[in-house]
C-alpha cells in the first residue's frame, strides 16, 4: 500500500501527513502493487478559490 501526498507548494501553514488541518481530499487509487491513496491538501490562502474564478 502506497500513500501519495500532494501539498500546496509555499502554503501559508505546514502540512502534515497525519490528520492535517486542512482537511485533504482521499482518493483510493488502486495499482498492480496493491491499494494507494491519494491525499490532496488544500490551500488555506484562498488560492484555490482564485483557481476557480479564472
Ligand atoms: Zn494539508
Amino acid at each position: 500500500m502506497s500513500i501519495w501526498h500532494v501539498e500546496p507548494i509555499n502554503d501559508l501553514i505546514a502540512h502534515e501527513d497525519n490528520d492535517c488541518i486542512c482537511g485533504p481530499t482521499v482518493e483510493h487509487v488502486p495499482t498492480p502493487d496493491g491499494d494507494s491513496w491519494l491525499y490532496t491538501h488544500h490551500s488555506l490562502d484562498g488560492r484555490e478559490l482564485k483557481e476557480k474564478a479564472q
